[in-house]
């Protein structure tokens, strides 16, 4: 089995200031090294904090899915890699929201990370009026199906983040039973798109308001390889808090 894998996502937060945050995570992860440990700073600090990092991954929070090109204001798969980045973040339910992002383009940002040499940490995750229908599953599992790429050694370059939206920046959890059944469908997905051995390999983060304080149960829970954090991944103090419950 994979080690644990506690990525924060930074989303639209952090100036250079944050730069020594990044510097105490990095000592801290040096420490706890049956972890993995990454962050996912706004991309403006992604060369920053690959510079000063040694332990931990840095990575993107979004890219586009072309080349180079005439977008004006977007930045390319290759860019990010050339700038440090070592994943990206795709399919997130606030850039879904946001930016109005379907599936199929969730698809081929996938698609040009993987080209661009880099890691995908694909999100998925329902809604509460989706949730109380008793159809979270089915929703969850036709979002990945429909979201994820092809690609070969999935073990190694796909990590899944299950974050439900009503548990996110709420303080509201999802309960573990949830999060294991959740975890469990998306792993027989996993298996039956990548096959017996990388399906069973690739980790599944859950996110939405983990703390330290429930990390340890969340963490504990079966098919549950990880965290992807929010809110509590801005502080050194807190996010390694995360990271020593694994
Ligand atoms: P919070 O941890 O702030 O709930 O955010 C979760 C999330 O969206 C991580 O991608």
């Amino acid at each position: 089995a994979q080690r644990p894998y506690i990525v924060g996502n930074w989303k639209m937060n952090g100036t250079r200031a944050m730069l020594s945050e990044a510097r105490a995570i990095d000592r801290a992860a040096q420490r706890h090294m049956k972890v993995e440990v990454a962050v996912a700073p706004p991309f403006t600090l992604i060369h920053a904090v690959h510079r000063e990092a040694e332990q931990i991954g840095v990575g993107a929070q979004d890219c586009h899915p072309g080349e180079d090109g005439a977008h004006t204001g977007d930045i390319s798969a290759s860019m990010l890699a050339d700038a440090g980045a070592k994943f990206v973040i795709l399919g997130h339910s606030e850039r879904r929201t946001a930016h109005g992002e379907s599936n199929d383009l969730v698809k081929s940002k996938a698609q040009a990370a993987l080209e661009a040499g880099m890691r995908v940490i694909m999100c998925c995750g329902e809604d509460e009026k989706t949730r109380n229908s008793g159809k979270a599953e089915k929703f969850v599992l036709d979002q990945l199906r429909a979201s994820l790429p092809e690609m070969d050694n999935a073990e190694e370059r796909l990590t899944v983040a299950y974050e439900p939206i009503w548990a996110i920046g709420t303080g509201n959890t999802a309960t573990v039973e949830d999060i294991e059944a959740m975890h469990k469908a998306i792993r027989g997905l996993l298996v039956e798109l990548f096959g017996e051995e990388q399906g069973a390999e690739v980790r599944i983060l859950y996110g939405g308001s983990v703390k330290p304080d429930n990390a340890r149960e969340i963490l504990s829970a079966e098919e549950v390889g990880g965290a992807l954090v929010g809110g509590a991944s801005l502080t050194a103090d807190s996010f390694m808090g995360i990271a020593l419950a694994a």
